[in-house]
């Protein structure tokens, strides 16, 4: 009865609530009258809107099966537009007199088609790159030619690296060599001599400040990367004395990615003002200041410092920066450089949703527990009953210890040899009948003692969802870093189920099992019953940036697909790139199967069974038939 009615109360605002969609969704997704996930490309309130549902049905009818990597071209423009107005509006509000110039770290999703994009949309910016190695290199210089741009050259360089960089060069590209250790420069000046180019020459400093956050070692003066202030000044004095000063003209720092609190962005602006007035003073010609990535993207939408959040918004970001750079230049004159950052989560992390379905589940089954015990039941089935019979308020913390005690004592009188398989399961019931008991009744404590708090995630109930966490979501299993979940559908609904998401490789690691809360946290996830025959769709959001190119192939589950849609003012919408995932022969491939001498091992095998007169000449065509489009099939669960 009272189940019933809160069915009826749940109203779209409540799942728009719980899931934080309007939080975290920075205006891009919504919930639409229907109760389904839309997608609103120019943000909120604004221009065209579609039903993710929509986009399923339209792959399904194209043939795909879950999971797909979904990327919505028009919210990478919009990332990107909004960037760089955000620097445009500081800069002309301030009366700045540097430009701004961005670059897209490449090693945040090297894709192709994502790199062809930015270059595509980016060029009415001159939106540059930055390349950390020299495959990164070669990609950058394929896929833009805006001379206007940057093309920054960070990582460790060897002669050829240099080399290609000063052909970029040549070609006409602005292109930046960032010396991350002092031993670079002789290389650069010794290549660049024999080529008759001069480099554009760029330092990376160690700044002192260190900012909190999951992935901000690079910074920090024990930071790998980068010159100490004395290694700066032996660079200064190299350059002064061959009369080359005039090569120098940038100034890096990367603090380190997601960095969820502005003080340390400011403090690190200023830091790194002062230095490059330093440099100006030194004589250096100067002209660029680089201030890296750490632009943080709000996973959880609870806009705090929390390391999966941020307490600043973009705006903020640009007119701080812009602002503390030029409070300490004006101090002395010096002429404002042009501004670059390198960000790259928040350029890219909003424009991929992994969308996928949801295979089957289990729940923790109490089963009926007997009014009167069989005749035999062991001493511990006994108190087992005799424990959930006391249950009471005032001793949960009581019931919970007994609880665990006996069940762990029925486990090894089952390995002895002591109980049958009906008494220990008999146990188990009403282990988990106290154990639920124990977790309705702690709502009602003000203080839940310690080890009561976690007990509901052992009751959730397990979602088996048809992706890999260690291919799609590696930052999820590897650091436990939180993207928002939901269901695509079924938002009018209330979600009744309390469930952990498993993945599909058999690794007890390949799992979520926390989620975004607006309190920090959560252990489960609320998530519709499933019904009877019909798909239960899901996404996880915001993947866009570093989960694309980190995924590895555990139980050889390989690349999904991934589909490129285009959506038109008019809310229709185009698949304008497709790119089928991995087939098995693919994976196989990888780890140094040929595909073709597997069918003929198999061929072999059965050939020897008809021999044997185990299959008929026409069973093994039947069988090779099955393993060669075995081969061919997609490596994740198909229906
Ligand atoms: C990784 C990296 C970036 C990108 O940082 P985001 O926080 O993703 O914007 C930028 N610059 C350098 C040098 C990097 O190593």
């Amino acid at each position: 009865m009272a189940k019933s009615r809160v069915l009826q109360q749940w109203r779209l605002e409540d799942s728009i609530e719980l899931y934080g969609i309007r939080s975290w969704g920075a205006g891009f997704f919504d919930v639409s009258d229907k109760g389904e996930v839309i997608i609103c490309p120019q943000g909120k309130g604004r221009g065209p809107q579609v039903s993710m549902m929509d986009v399923i049905s339209g792959l399904k009818d194209r043939g795909y099966d879950m999971p797909v990597l979904l990327r919505i071209e028009n919210i990478l423009d919009s990332r990107i537009s909004r960037l760089h107005e955000c620097f445009r509006k500081a800069i002309h509000k301030l009366g700045y007199q540097g430009q701004y110039r961005g670059v897209f770290p490449i090693k945040v999703n090297q894709q192709q088609q994502v790199l062809e994009k930015i270059a595509q949309f980016g060029s009415k910016y001159h939106h540059g790159m930055e390349v950390g190695s020299k495959a990164e290199l070669i990609a950058a210089v394929s896929q833009f030619c805006d001379k206007e741009a940057c093309l920054i050259c960070n990582g460790y360089k060897d002669e050829e690296f240099i080399d290609l960089g000063l052909q970029a060069m040549r070609m006409g590209f602005n292109c930046f060599f960032v010396l991350e250790m002092p031993g670079e420069l002789d290389l650069i000046l010794e290549r660049g001599a024999r080529m008759g180019v001069k480099p554009n020459i760029g330092v990376r400093a160690k700044l002192a400040v260190k900012a909190g956050g999951h992935w901000t070692e690079s910074g920090g003066e024990r930071s790998t990367f980068g010159l100490s202030p004395a290694q700066i000044v032996d660079v200064i004095d190299k350059l002064k004395d061959m009369g080359m000063l005039d090569c120098l003209k940038l100034l890096h720092y990367h603090l380190g990615s997601q960095v969820p609190n502005i003080r340390d962005i400011r403090t690190a602006v200023t830091e790194a003002g002062r230095l490059y007035m330093e440099l100006v003073a030194e004589g250096a010609a100067m002209g660029y200041l680089d201030l890296g990535g750490g632009l943080a993207v709000d996973y959880d939408g609870s806009h705090t410092n929390y390391v999966s959040s941020r307490n600043y918004h973009l705006d903020e970001y640009c007119t701080d920066v812009v602002e503390a750079v030029m409070t300490i230049l004006d101090e002395r004159d010096v002429p404002h450089p042009h501004i670059i950052t390198e960000s790259g989560r928040a350029t890219v992390a909003y424009y991929s949703a992994l969308l996928f379905n949801i295979l089957d589940y289990s729940v923790v089954e109490s089963g009926t527990l007997p009014e009167t015990l069989p005749e035999d039941s062991p001493e511990t089935v006994v108190n087992l009953k005799e424990v959930y019979n006391s249950i009471s308020l005032r001793n949960l913390q009581e019931c919970y210890n007994d609880a665990i005690y006996y069940r762990d004592e029925m486990r090894q009188q089952f390995s002895a040899g002591q109980v049958n398989l009906r008494q220990r399961t008999l146990a188990e019931h009403f282990f988990w009948a106290i154990i639920k008991r124990i977790s309705q009744e702690k709502s009602r404590l003000k203080h839940v003692p310690r080890d009561l708090e976690g007990i509901d995630a052992n009751l959730a109930d397990i979602y088996y969802a048809n992706f890999s966490v260690f291919q799609s979501l590696t930052d999820s299993w590897a650091i436990d870093q939180l993207f928002p979940v939901m269901p695509l559908h079924r938002l009018a609904e209330c979600p009744t189920q309390h469930c952990i998401i498993s993945d599909i490789t058999c690794d007890s690691d390949g799992k979520i099992d926390k989620f975004i809360d607006p309190q920090g946290m959560k252990s489960t996830l609320e998530l519709h019953r499933l019904k009877e025959g019909e798909e239960y769709y899901m996404g996880v959001f915001l993947v866009g940036a570093y989960q694309e190119t980190l995924g590895d192939l555990h139980n050889l589950l390989g690349d999904t697909h991934v589909v490129s849609i285009r959506i038109h003012e008019d809310n229709s919408y185009e698949y304008v790139r497709e790119i089928r995932g991995d087939t098995v022969a693919d994976v196989l491939s990888y780890v140094e199967y040929d595909p073709r001498r597997i069918l003929e091992d198999i061929r072999a095998a059965a050939e020897a069974a008809v021999r044997e007169g185990r299959i008929t000449p026409s069973d093994r065509f039947e069988i090779l038939q099955s393993f060669e489009d075995g081969l061919r099939g997609y490596t994740y669960f198909e229906r």
